[in-house]
């Protein structure tokens, strides 16, 4: 056990703490409630449990979130704002602590969970801006004596279901915004790393969001339901694997919320000739093990042009041997390259795809199956693993592993390449490689992916742009921050206005209102 975890638990479930709910500004008591194990990835043990909720729980959730709404909602833009930049200033000064406690639960290395920190900042940074993005139009004299203009007002409550890998980035996608317009938000972050969701919700309390305004609910699918069926809820922002996100949108859809739904990825980096093959190795290496392969952007399978393809997997494999597995939290040598896998089961899941790849007919340049870390036998470690020559109809090749499998896939040219990223069911992300300015702007125009790295393998926008996949990477129109962020938590009303005068106001004329 970290102090990081347990500076957030407040109760314990026999020798473990217990990882509650924040409801109402305070932990809620679930003495005697279902329960789920958290781990420490890298020991493999278990550091404490996590309250999974009940009825009750998501009840009182959302009678405090609608009274949070009532009060929050009514506050000043300024007072928002406000809010908003102590929340930053609070985030930004104590990220290592957040860090600390990704790290102890979810296992990537501290280095990488200050970075998605950081990313989730200029989420905040953007979100402080919001008076200017939000304050609607004005047009005088649309008609004569007829004025025109938009408002913008909040949803009401919020649900936001976050997926395990990055435990504060994800929420970070959308709460910052959810709230600067008004709302309350119901965060549901995933059971596997709790922890991070209820630090960031003292967070708000201590930069004075009123209490309610935010509230985390911690579970599994009956909280999931109960925030679906729920009328309160107004809409639904969902991050995790494709049928989970089919699921949510479904059924969001069906009891009339608004809902973004992201799914999972299998996201190809195209190699060209005449691309630099040593800095393309460093980026695959980068974009395919780094935080295990556990991250959505992850690169799994890199396309090389035939003429290539022998000298970039030497290049891949030198670079692999030279990778450290290890504690994530790091050691008297310093900080390993690479964590754990999320848990044992996980772990059998992307060694039975290696095996899949094999008995398929792929080349198991680099195996990672069975690594074992000295002094750490029982963590979920899984060492980087090189495959050559994956069959595209093997399901190694079709399934997203989500793990550190990086597939080589060779082609013959550029277009059997964009076919190939073209035919497959996910949209996430895609990259090229290459010096070609030509081939690299035809292959923006062409690839059917969401977001493109054009010498840049892990293309996450940066805040004021949005993030969101194609295909079964996005259920719905809505993508992440940015614009589609500011549309998604506000609901446009147009007023269309005429202060009555005798000279203007025509008399009677039941006809359609013209201009
Ligand atoms: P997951 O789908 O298992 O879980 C995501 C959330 O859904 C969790 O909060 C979980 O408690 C809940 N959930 C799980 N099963 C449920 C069910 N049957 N009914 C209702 N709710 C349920 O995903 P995960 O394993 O936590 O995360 C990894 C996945 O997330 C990968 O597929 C990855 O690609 C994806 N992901 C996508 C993006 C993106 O931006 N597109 C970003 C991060 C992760």
């Amino acid at each position: 056990m970290t102090n990081a975890q347990t500076a957030s638990a407040d109760e314990a479930v026999g020798a473990l703490p217990l990882v509650g709910h924040w409801i109402d500004g305070a932990p809620r008591a679930v003495a005697g409630g279902r329960t789920a194990p958290v781990f420490n990835p890298a020991t493999g043990r278990a550091t404490a449990e996590v309250a999974l909720a009940d009825g009750d729980d998501v009840a009182a959730a959302l009678a405090s979130a609608q009274r949070g709404f009532e009060v929050w909602s009514g506050h000043s833009i300024a007072k928002r704002q406000q809010v908003l930049f102590a929340f930053r200033e609070l985030l930004s000064s104590r990220r290592q602590e957040l860090a600390a406690i990704i790290t102890a639960e979810h296992g990537k290395v501290l280095s990488d969970a200050a970075g998605e920190i950081a990313r989730g900042l200029e989420v905040v940074d953007l979100a402080c801006g919001f008076p200017t993005l939000t304050k609607g139009g004005y047009s005088e004299n649309a008609s004569t004596g007829v004025d025109v203009y938009t408002i913008r007002q909040p949803l009401g409550v919020t649900a936001i279901i976050s997926p395990f890998n990055f435990p504060a980035m994800v929420p970070l996608w959308f709460f910052p915004i959810a709230l600067a317009v008004g709302n309350s938000v119901i965060l549901k972050p995933s059971e596997k790393d709790p922890s991070a969701a209820l630090w960031m919700a003292r967070l708000w309390q201590e930069a004075g969001l009123p209490d309610g305004a935010f509230t985390v609910l911690q579970g599994d699918k009956t909280a999931v339901d109960g925030l679906l069926q729920a009328a309160a809820v107004q809409s639904v922002s969902f991050v995790g694997s494709t049928p989970i996100a089919q699921y949510i949108y479904e059924e969001a859809s069906r009891t009339g919320k608004r809902v973004q739904a992201l799914g999972g990825a299998k996201n190809h980096m195209l190699v060209l000739p005449d691309a630099d093959l040593d800095l393309v190795a460093d980026q695959a290496i980068n974009a395919g093990y780094g935080a295990a392969g556990e991250r959505c952007m992850a690169v799994s399978v890199v396309l090389a042009v035939d003429t290539i393809a022998d000298a970039l997997s030497e290049k891949i494999q030198d670079r692999i041997a030279r990778l450290r597995v290890g504690d994530g939290a790091g050691t008297d040598a310093g900080e390993p390259d690479m964590g754990p896998l999320i848990s044992a089961a996980h772990r059998e899941k992307v060694s039975g795809y290696v095996d899949i790849a094999e008995a398929d007919g792929a080349d198991v340049v680099v195996d990672g199956r069975g690594l074992s870390v000295d002094g750490l036998e029982d963590g979920f470690w899984f060492g980087p693993t090189l495959l050559d020559r994956v069959p595209t109809d093997s399901q190694a090749y079709t399934d997203e592993i989500f793990g550190p499998v990086l597939s080589i896939v060779r082609v013959r040219s550029y277009q059997e390449g964009v076919d190939l990223i073209n035919s497959g069911r996910f949209g996430n992300g895609t990259a090229i490689f290459t010096n070609d300015g030509g081939a690299a702007r035809r292959f923006q125009s062409e690839v059917q992916v969401g977001m493109i790295g054009i010498n840049v393998p892990i293309p996450v926008p940066v805040a004021y742009h949005s993030f969101g996949g194609w295909k079964s990477s996005l259920f719905g129109s809505a993508k992440a921050y940015g614009a589609h962020g500011f549309d998604f938590f506000t609901r446009e009303k147009a007023v269309t206005a005429r202060w009555l005068d005798p000279a203007t106001h025509g008399g009677i004329d039941l006809g359609f209102p013209q201009n």
